[in-house]
Formats: C-alpha cells, structure tokens, sequence
C-alpha cells in the first residue's frame, strides 16, 4: 500500500464539477483582481470566524507581515512568538524591522508556553504572535490576560488552525487581528497561494486595503508605501466552494486523530495531548518517538510517507545568528525538533488506509 502525508488530488475530485465550474464563470466574467468573488469570501470568512472584516492578501507570510505593517511595528520594537513554528511567522517580524523574542514551548501541545511570554516583555514589546501550532488554539485567556496588562497587540498567526474553537470561539476572533493561510496544503487550502487577515478592530481595515494595494485608497493616489498582495479572484472562488466542506473535513481529522490516539495508546510513541475546552482541527497529527528516524525509516519502506515538523527550531536558524541564541536556550523547542513527525492525516484518508498505518507502527515495536 501507498499512503502519502497529504492527498490533494484526492479532495479536488471529491469536489471536481462544482471547483471547475466558478473556475470557468471567473474566467468569462473577466475580473480578474479585487472582484465579487474576493469581497463576498472575505465576508464569508469574516462570519466564519466571529470577526467584523476579512482582508484578503495574497499569502498567509503577507497577511502577518501587513498586519504588523497596519499596526505601525517595525524598526526598535520586539514581538513575542514561538521558535517551533513554520519560519515565516519570526521572518515577517524581521521583514516588518523589528525583532522576534521566542518563548519556548509547552512539550505536550507544541504551543508556546504562556507562563514564560511574561519574563521576556521589555520597554520595546509591542505585539505578541501566539501560533495555534498544527491546529490546536494556544490557552488565549492568559495572552490576553498578558497583553492587557502591558498593552500589547495579539496577532493569531493562526494560518494552520482555520476553524479551531478556544472556549466555543473560533481561533481568529481572540486577538486584535488573526492571519489565514490558504496555502494548498492548508486545512482550508486553494489552487496556489492565498491568505487572510481577519479583524474586528476598525481602525485598521482601511490601513490594510491600502498596504495590499500599494498604499492607494483612490486608483494612482499613493498615499503610502504598500505592497501588491491580494488575493486572486480565481483562488477566492475556489474557496468559497470549500468554505462549505470545511466544518465536515475539520471533524473528519478530528475523528481519525482520535482513533489513531485510541489505537496507538500503549506504544512507546507519544500521540498529541488536547487542553481543556477546545476545537483541535489536526492540520498535522504529531507524535513523539525516540526512535523517530528509525521509525520513519521504516514506515517509508512499508509505503507510508511522513513529515518532520520542526526539524530546526527558529532560534537555531542560520539566517538568526545574528540574535546570538544558541542551542540549549529553549529546551523544549529542541527536545521535540529531534523527536517530533506527522503521520498522515487529512479527511479523504481512508480506515483501512489508517488500520494499515496502525498495524505497521505496531509492527516497528514489537520487532524492536
Ligand atoms: C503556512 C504558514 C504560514 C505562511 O503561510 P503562506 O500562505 O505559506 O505564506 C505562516 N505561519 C504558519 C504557522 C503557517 O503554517
């Protein structure tokens, strides 16, 4: 048997006809930038999170990175956010000119640990980037808790968690602003690249349409320095057409997460601990091995294709050198980089597709 991590093919045929169609309709309508398709999903996806406004920009980095842009961060400020994360969450920080401060993670969730966010806030903090790590939402009441005492911006980079819930609310409601990824591989993914800021804060909205359409609000009245970053009407059609499975697939993960954590409970592997009063949407299903790399080996040989996520935890990166963190700074980030992977999981994965995965990892530790 065959099983890749991920199966994009697969869910595009589940969806063919009704994915071809607005393709086809967006292409004859002839608008091709900024056009109904973009204002009516930013609406939709506005309304799915609980928020008043959705920005659609051209990528989930951009979203971030105009998000910080909007809220005047940039050169002399630091902002707060995880080393075990996907690296354009610290590189927009940089690329915004200012300097991400990492807070080491919790073993158990991979999210950052929120009883550490408060010693490393100095006179220059002004944001803090919580990432709701492979799908399940960070413990938000204590960042905001945090973020009010010291008068921060909370930005969700919450690019792998679209429809996630922390206490009955959606992941993108809970900060000041919130990011979206549509990247293909996304839990709500398109036909290439795309993103999302979503807020409720209004003075923003306006700065944001500006930043993505090179700082004009009147067509060759440059007002300031923006970017060319939108989302494609062609992608924003696709969307709304998978918008209306997302609840469906989001569930579907959840139930083959909890069949792989019920049948690979008395194993030497590590499956994924949820918090309490919580939505876990398992972009990525991670579990700890000591014997990673073997088993890894292993389960490649037997058909089965798997990912590492984080290899190299952020402050480790060459490119961040500069920030004078060395190995030993952040014991957690570290510990699961060496022992952290994703088995496959993604809705269209069928159970005997998963009962073949199961018996194998089995397999590996009975031999050993
Ligand atoms: C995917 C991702 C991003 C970036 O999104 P792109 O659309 O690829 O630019 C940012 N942060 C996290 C946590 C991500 O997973």
């Amino acid at each position: 048997m065959e099983i890749n991590l991920l199966d994009l093919i697969k869910q595009y045929k589940s969806i063919q006809n009704e994915i071809d169609s607005v393709v086809l309709k967006v292409l004859e309508r002839g608008q091709y930038i900024l056009g109904p398709n973009v204002e009516a999903f930013e609406e939709e996806i506005a309304e799915f999170t609980g928020t008043n406004h959705g920005i659609g920009v051209a990528n989930g980095t951009d979203a971030l990175l105009l998000t910080l842009k909007a809220y005047d961060i940039g050169e002399g400020d630091e902002v707060i956010t995880t080393p075990f994360t996907f690296f354009a969450t610290a590189e927009v920080i940089s690329q915004a000119g200012a300097i991400p401060v990492f807070v080491d993670i919790d073993k158990d969730t991979y999210n950052m640990d929120i009883n550490k966010i408060e010693e490393n806030i100095t006179e220059k903090t002004k944001a803090i980037i919580p990432v709701h790590i492979f799908g399940q939402p960070v413990d938000m009441d204590k960042v905001l808790e945090i973020a009010e005492k010291y008068n921060l911006i909370v930005i969700e980079d919450a690019c792998q968690a679209i429809g996630a819930e922390y206490k009955s609310k959606k992941v993108g409601s809970i900060g000041h602003a919130a990011c979206f990824s549509f990247f293909p591989t996304k839990n709500l993914g398109c036909y290439g690249d795309g993103g999302m800021i979503v807020t409720s804060d209004n003075s923003i909205v306006e700065k944001l349409n500006m930043l993505r359409f090179h700082g004009q609000r009147v067509k060759y009245h440059n007002e300031m320095l923006g970017y060319n970053s939108r989302l494609d009407e062609i992608q924003a059609a696709m969307l709304r057409v998978k918008l209306r499975y997302l609840n469906e697939w989001n569930n579907k993960r959840n139930y083959l997460a909890k069949k792989y954590n019920e049948k690979l409970i008395n194993l030497p592997l590590k499956t994924p601990k949820e918090i309490d009063n919580i939505k876990h949407v398992y972009h990525l299903y991670i579990v700890q091995s000591e014997e990673r790399d073997e088993l890894i080996k292993f389960l490649k040989k037997s058909g089965i294709s798997t990912g590492v996520y984080y290899p190299i935890p952020l402050h480790l990166q060459e490119v961040y050198k500069s920030l004078t963190y060395k190995e030993g700074d952040f014991e957690n980030s570290e510990y699961c980089s060496k022992r952290t992977f994703a088995l496959p999981l993604y809705p269209e994965l069928k159970e005997k597709e998963q009962d073949y995965i199961i018996d194998k990892i089995k397999e590996f530790y009975e031999n050993k």
